[in-house]
């Protein structure tokens, strides 16, 4: 018999590990959310491309998702960091997991739905503006600034698409290049549809008295006036644990990411990853999506091992 005081554990209650706990408690599952209480877009007021929630705060989303899983009464969702990982015994699959506060916590499956944090480009006065006047995605934050003056500060030639994007939106925007070489196509690309690119280098993000974005400082002293930014930051998976339990991952663009099959299982036995911490591409919709799938599967996992562990009990009283 397995010992654990938990089916499941799961780390990061973001919309990728609550959805996978409202699937577990609807299966009766034994279940524990640790959360650190950052999501990703903790930075917007209003989220977008949600149905059924456009322009609603995503820390509204996440409460409700709460407050939903208060039916479940196996569901338990509790505030920390989860600082350590590691299997329990051969025999007995599972994960014997540590909190900051020295709190221990067994469970016979691991959900890590721990997200991304997003490096910004090192331009000072973009932190501030991060997730109000500047942002990353345009399904995301782009309709709200439609025919507004849109600055694209690249870290990459892939942010060309980027500034294509935008340019759906509105025909004011500026490409930063930031001295990233262009191949000759993605120039002539943003010359035919009416993009400037500015080759100066963008050295500072300029607020104004309210904290509102007043534009962007050039290395020359020029100042150029913009009503948004967009950046693609570095994603930085935040994996250490799925890393420690030595979860097989792959190298892409520079970036570490955790190999998932499609109900996000790892290589790692009893062990599943879902929502950002597998792919940058996640939106919320996305993200609930993995986490669904997760939860659905981890429950199947589970059925399967109580239909082995019954066999093998009926046998032994059947002598
Ligand atoms: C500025 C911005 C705006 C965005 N706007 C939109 C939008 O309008 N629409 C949209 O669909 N998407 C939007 N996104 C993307 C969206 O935020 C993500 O796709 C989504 O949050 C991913 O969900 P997740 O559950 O995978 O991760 P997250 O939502 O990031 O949740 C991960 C959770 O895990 C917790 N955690 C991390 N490590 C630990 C640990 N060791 N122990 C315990 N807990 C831990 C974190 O504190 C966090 O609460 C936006 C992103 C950004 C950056």
């Amino acid at each position: 018999m397995h010992r654990s005081e938990w089916d499941v554990i799961i780390v990061g209650g973001g919309s990728a590990g609550l959805s996978a706990a409202l699937m577990l408690g609807r299966s009766r599952r034994r279940v524990l959310v640790i959360d650190g209480g950052e999501p990703r877009n903790r930075f917007s007021a209003h989220m977008h491309g949600v149905l059924g929630h456009d322009h609603s705060p995503p820390l509204d989303l996440l409460a409700a998702g709460r407050a939903e899983l208060t039916r479940y009464d196996d569901v338990v969702i509790e505030s920390g960091t989860v600082v350590s990982a590691t299997p329990l015994d051969v025999d007995d699959i599972g994960f014997d997991v540590v909190l900051e506060t020295g709190e221990r916590h067994t469970a016979r499956r691991m959900l890590v739905a721990t997200g991304l944090r997003d490096e910004l480009p090192d331009i000072p006065g973009l932190t501030e503006q991060w997730g109000r006047n500047a942002a990353l995605c345009p399904y995301c934050d782009g309709w709200e600034v439609r025919d507004r003056r849109i600055a694209v500060i690249a870290t990459d030639a892939a942010n060309t698409h980027q500034a294509q994007l935008m340019r759906q939106l509105s025909p004011h925007v500026t490409f930063y290049s930031q001295g990233v070489s262009l191949p000759d196509a993605a120039r002539v690309g943003l010359e035919a549809r009416g993009i400037a690119i500015e080759s100066r280098t963008a050295v500072e993000v300029v607020g104004d008295e309210r904290g509102g974005l007043r534009g962007i400082r050039l290395d020359d002293g020029t100042e150029h006036d913009a009503d948004s930014i967009f950046v693609a930051p570095r994603p930085v998976p935040n994996d250490r644990l799925l890393s420690d339990l030595r979860a097989r991952s792959i190298r892409q663009n520079g970036v570490n990411w955790v190999l998932v099959d499609a109900s996000g299982r790892t290589n790692v036995r009893g062990l599943w990853a879902a929502g950002n911490i597998a792919t940058a591409q996640s939106s919320v919709p996305v993200a609930m999506a993995a986490g669904n799938l997760a939860g659905s599967d981890i429950n199947g996992d589970l059925v399967e091992e109580d239909v082995r562990e019954a066999v093998v009990a009926r046998q032994r009283d059947n002598g």
